[in-house]
């Protein structure tokens, strides 16, 4: 390609993009969900979170899904003055035999949930794993909706996990799935600190 064509090849992609972005005018905060049974949700979702962080905003975690608790995203963040972070209760785990006592610490985590989606103070929560609460029943996805509806118009919620509640795919602003094409897991990689923990 000569240069005068790469050149107005460029222009035309900036004039789309420019008008692209004066279209988008509205300052509100968004619901992201990320999904998909590819490895990336939640490092995704703290990277985004420490984005947030950065800017001097305030944010919140909360882990519906109780697996180690010393992860490297824990020690880096749980010391941080703007941020809250939450582990569910007894905690809902793989092993778990004890369905009465998941649902109980399901319900206690998004009692924690609902109080920072109504607190205007938090920018930005991360709702982690939360979409397996619906996938086994444990929470109710109407009010969990009707929390998120009413939210403070400029606080971010992000919410992980493999399959996303359809209600809550109704109301999201962003939905990203990441696809598994490959998982060092599979070809005999141990998991190891620093990127699977
Ligand atoms: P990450 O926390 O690394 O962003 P994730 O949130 O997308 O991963 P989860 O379903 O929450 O994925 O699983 C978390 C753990 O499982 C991580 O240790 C991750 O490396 C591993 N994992 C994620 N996807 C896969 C996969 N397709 N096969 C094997 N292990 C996976
Ligand atoms: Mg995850």
């Amino acid at each position: 390609m000569s240069d005068s064509n790469h050149q107005n090849r460029m222009q035309r992609k900036k004039e789309v993009v420019d008008e692209r972005i004066s279209r988008a005018t509205e300052e509100r905060g968004v619901l992201i969900l990320l999904k998909g049974n590819g490895k990336g949700k939640s490092s995704s979702a703290l990277g985004t979170l420490a984005r947030s962080l950065g800017h001097g905003q305030k944010g919140a975690v909360i882990q519906f899904i109780k697996g180690r608790r010393e992860t490297g995203e824990y020690l880096f963040f749980r010391d941080h003055p703007r941020l809250d972070w939450h582990i569910m209760g007894q905690g809902f785990t793989w092993e778990t035999q004890d369905r009465e006592r998941d649902i109980q610490a399901a319900e206690a985590a998004w009692e924690i949930a609902k109080g920072l989606l109504g607190d205007p103070a938090y920018n930005i929560i991360v709702l982690d794993e939360m979409s397996y609460m619906f996938k086994y029943g444990y929470l109710d996805a109407v009010p969990v909706v009707e929390a998120l509806k009413n939210r403070p118009a400029h606080q971010n919620v992000i919410i992980t996990g493999r399959t996303m509640a359809q209600p809550l795919q109704e109301i999201a602003d962003t939905i990203s799935t990441v696809q598994d094409e490959r998982h060092a897991f599979r070809g005999g990689v141990k998991a190891q600190a620093g990127i699977e923990y």
